[in-house]
């Protein structure tokens, strides 16, 4: 097929490839064609005479035509499958969220995965939702590299994680800068369940407190945290294996910030909360609610955890981080304990 194209002398090749790519001027359809001397770059429109002038040409370049081969386009995942499959990408792994698809169906989506996306190195299907004390899932492979650890990237860091060991997800990246942003530098931040470490972690590198107590009760966590506080170079952050019920008590009365990053049992832990807490610092409280008692209720467990300790709450504010289940939300309160 005959198109536009610039034809360069080769040395000038990728200098002028690189403008063309950022004035948008490259036809991505076509194949870059080339002889002995020159190389074909095909356009996609005609350059402006200030897109000209900005090309690093040279003698021997010009404004032409040339017959280009067409590039093979890859079909797209819903091309191959006829849906779109609902999936999470953690690192270079795939958790594929179609738990209603048949084994053969499942198989043929992991398949079509791999194919579509490069990077992406094993398939897997979890078997159970997030449960138990750890809040880890079973998995099934679907595709690829029999392997349920990665490494996965998030605001700048690395976090390794072994799925099937750990709890980790993606889902609260956004999270995470929410709460990053109520850290002041010299801050001492207590985060009860920290899991392989992604609020902790985040926070000891961006919001230069004085010091990060990680506390996690699942030694498989606390591995990789360790691992990953090497990993990403952190130096004001302590990774501690333990009950973060028997933690507090080491730590009285020493956080300006206390992150109860255990939804479904936070509550539990409010009396430790609390104790963990200096006067005035603050509590990042995280629940699962119904959507008719959002906040209300969880406002006055902490309200009580903080009378039984002879203190006062102050409400913040109140927000909805992600819905959960139908008519179940995942909420995050944060406290002022007086
Ligand atoms: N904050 C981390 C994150 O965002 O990835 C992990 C959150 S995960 C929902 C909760 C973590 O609490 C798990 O890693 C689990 O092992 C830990 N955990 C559960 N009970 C605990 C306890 N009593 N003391 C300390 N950690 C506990």
């Amino acid at each position: 097929m005959k198109q536009r194209c610039i034809k360069v002398p080769k040395k000038k090749g990728e200098s002028v490839r690189r403008v063309l790519l950022e004035f948008e001027l490259l036809d991505h359809s076509l194949r870059i064609a080339s002889d002995a001397s020159y190389l074909y770059l095909p356009l996609s429109g005609e350059p402006e005479a200030s897109e000209l002038a900005a090309l690093p040409v040279e003698a021997g370049s010009e404004l032409t035509e040339f017959e280009f081969e067409p590039l093979e386009r890859k079909p797209t995942l819903e091309e191959l499958l006829g849906f779109s499959p609902r999936f999470e990408v953690i690192g270079d792994i795939v958790l594929l969220e179609e738990e209603e698809l048949e084994p053969a169906g499942a198989q043929k989506a992991a398949a079509a995965i791999l194919e579509t996306h490069p990077r992406v190195k094993t398939v897997m299907m979890p078997l159970t939702p997030v449960i138990g004390e750890f809040r880890v899932r079973d998995f099934e492979i679907l595709a690829g590299e029999r392997r349920t650890e990665t490494v996965h990237r998030e605001h700048g860091s690395r976090y390794m994680v072994d799925l099937a060991k750990a709890y980790f997800t993606p889902r609260l990246s956004t999270e995470r800068i929410r709460v990053l942003e109520w850290v002041r530098e010299g801050d001492t931040v207590v985060d009860m369940f920290a899991g392989v470490g992604p609020y902790s972690i985040l926070i000891a590198k961006k919001a230069r407190p004085k010091r990060v107590l990680a506390i996690d009760k699942n030694p498989e966590a606390v591995n990789y945290l360790r691992e990953n506080i090497a990993l990403n170079s952190v130096q004001n952050i302590e990774a501690i294996e333990g009950d973060a019920r028997e933690e507090a008590e080491k730590f009285a009365g020493l956080a300006d910030h206390v992150l109860m990053n255990l939804p479904h049992s936070a509550h539990e832990f409010l009396d430790s909360a609390v104790l963990l807490t200096k006067p005035g610092g603050i509590i990042h409280y995280y629940g699962m609610t119904p959507e008719d008692d959002l906040f209300e209720s969880s406002i006055e467990l902490i309200r009580a955890a903080a009378v039984r300790a002879g203190r006062k709450i102050e409400v913040l504010e109140t927000r909805t981080v992600r819905s959960y289940a139908p008519h179940q939300y995942n909420i995050c309160i944060e406290v002022r304990i007086l």
